[in-house]
């Protein structure tokens, strides 16, 4: 069989690449190791709960007058209308120790003003901070469309025209707020995005941080009924609609090259397919070490990758509640909660197994989406991140009683901040990083990719490629993220089109 192109995976990268070849005309087929299209973008059902596996929220969408980059791409492929978009009104809820919370609105002058409030004395400093994510977000708009056409004996000083960005660029989010901000509790009410990459704030690049807060608040959050699950059943419609195949159950367990040019690929069934062009939406390690024979690794791939680190994995509970959100205490979805203001030093207990101290997230889907499980009942997922090794050493008989003990200790953090909550279970999952190992077969189970610190993000991502005819489309060579992935796995396939 041949096909102009072959996709390995149904991720967020893998449909959105799919989709776009396909819309485009290109015989095209995608090879998906799990019985359902997605990745993380999935979901899962228990008794009469649907849990989403990894959507909170949802950037880059805009409203229908004034579409985001992501809400543009739906229309495009015609499935903006079939979605049932949910805008969310507040970026999220800091619960700090000592009971104090803060909720940010999604929109910059009411936040400023909540601020204001609650840290009179920083005024000005909150203001010049809003300032500089703006200018910032912008500058980097901007100095990206000139490096994709730079100007020949460009006369002035570049570090003049994007000064924000020469200025913040590559500095951490602790470095910019400790610049900012003398209050510990104000700087972690500004910076809960760290947990959207898996880097404390000593390690989270500012840009990433100044860009999410942008985003969110310009463009909103957005949830959608159903979740993420119905993003990805959409994506494979609009393959299947423009003739493109996509085959479930069916991994893909080697590339087949010749003369050092990818020409195929061989499924875990046996079948061989030939191809002009593979895009791997899985990791490049995978795709190297697992799908080519050693002797055929290219030297430059191995030292290459040999610069960045498997990324952070998570623990999560997945519980339904048979009661309301506001019985239990919840008010807001997105959920940040610190028993202690050094969000640093406690994010180093993400290398150790039990979630005793580690900041914890809690999502209320029931806040967004009243409609997501049935009348008097509540969904939430919650947990901390942790690094996959110290479960991957465990024996089988530890692994079993850590993962419940780990439940256990979240649940009562839980019970702390949501009174009663643990009475009101009636459904409960746990994911351990060996989870997400196992249905996403990411190494480490982590669930951002590789680490993205400030030396390994948006300027340095591993995008390069070695083998002709193979390229990446997913979250290991690209900002982790629902749009990010989107939007990078159409900007693949738009490449590949230029090639084939
Ligand atoms: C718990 C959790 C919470 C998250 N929260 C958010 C959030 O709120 N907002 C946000 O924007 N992002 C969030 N993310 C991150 C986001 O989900 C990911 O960055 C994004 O979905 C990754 O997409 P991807 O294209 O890299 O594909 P992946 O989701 O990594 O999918 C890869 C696919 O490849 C398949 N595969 C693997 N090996 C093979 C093989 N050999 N052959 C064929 N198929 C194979 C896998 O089965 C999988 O379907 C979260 C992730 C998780 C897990």
């Amino acid at each position: 069989m041949n096909y102009d192109v072959i996709i390995i995976g149904a991720g967020n990268g893998g449909l959105s690449a799919a989709a776009t070849l396909a819309m485009k005309g290109k015989k095209l087929l995608v090879l998906e190791r799990h019985n359902i299209p997605g990745g993380c973008g999935t979901s899962f059902r228990r008794g009469r709960f649907e849990f989403e596996v990894a959507l909170h929220q949802l950037n880059a969408m805009g409203s229908e007058d004034s579409p985001g980059a992501l809400r543009k791409l739906f229309r495009e492929y015609g499935i903006e209308n079939q979605i049932d978009w949910i805008e969310i009104n507040s970026l999220f809820k800091v619960n700090l120790p000592n009971d104090m919370s803060v909720v940010l609105p999604a929109n910059r002058e009411e936040s400023e003003a909540v601020l204001i409030e609650k840290f009179p004395e920083e005024k000005q400093a909150i203001l010049d901070y809003f300032k500089v994510v703006y200018q910032l977000s912008k500058e980097r708009a901007g100095f990206t469309q000139y490096m994709s056409n730079p100007v020949k004996n460009q006369k002035e000083d570049i570090t003049k025209m994007f000064p924000s960005f020469f200025k913040y660029g590559l500095k951490t989010t602790q470095e910019v707020l400790n610049d900012f901000f003398d209050s510990t509790e104000l700087q972690l009410c500004l910076s809960p995005y760290w947990c959207f990459m898996g880097m404390s704030p000593d390690r989270f690049p500012f840009l990433i941080l100044a860009g999410c807060t942008y985003s969110y608040i310009e463009e909103k959050p957005y949830y959608l009924r159903g979740g993420s699950q119905v993003m990805s059943q959409a994506l494979t419609e609009v393959i299947r609609k423009n003739d493109g195949e996509i085959k479930f159950n069916c991994g893909v367990k080697r590339i087949i090259l010749e003369n050092n040019k990818a020409v195929g690929v061989i499924d875990d069934n046996g079948a061989e397919y030939k191809c002009k062009k593979i895009i791997s939406n899985i990791s490049p390690i995978n795709t190297y070490y697992n799908l080519l024979d050693s002797s055929e690794i290219p030297i430059q791939a191995k030292e290459y990758l040999k610069g960045y680190t498997i990324g952070i994995s998570a623990f999560s509970l997945f519980i339904g509640l048979d009661c309301t959100p506001s019985e239990v205490g919840f008010t807001d979805s997105f959920n940040l909660i610190y028993d202690d203001l050094d969000v640093n030093e406690e994010f180093k207990y993400s290398h150790t197994l039990l979630p005793e101290f580690d900041p914890l997230v809690a999502t209320c889907y029931t806040i967004d989406d009243p409609k997501v499980s049935p009348p008097g009942t509540t969904v939430v997922s919650a947990g901390v991140l942790k690094y996959g090794d110290p479960w991957m050493e465990l024996s089988p008989e530890k692994y079993y009683d850590t993962k419940y003990k780990a439940a256990d200790i979240v649940l009562n953090r839980l019970e702390t901040r949501f009174p009663g909550i643990r009475d009101h279970i009636e459904e409960i999952e746990v994911a351990t990083p060996l989870t997400y190992m196992r249905y996403l077969d990411h190494p480490g189970g982590a669930i951002y990719g590789y680490e993205q610190d400030v030396k390994s993000s948006t300027l340095f991502l591993p995008k390069q490629e070695f083998i002709e005819n193979l390229s990446f489309a997913s979250g290991w060579v690209n900002s982790c993220g629902f749009a990010p992935n989107y939007l990078y796995g159409n900007g693949v396939a738009m490449k590949v089109l230029r090639e084939v």
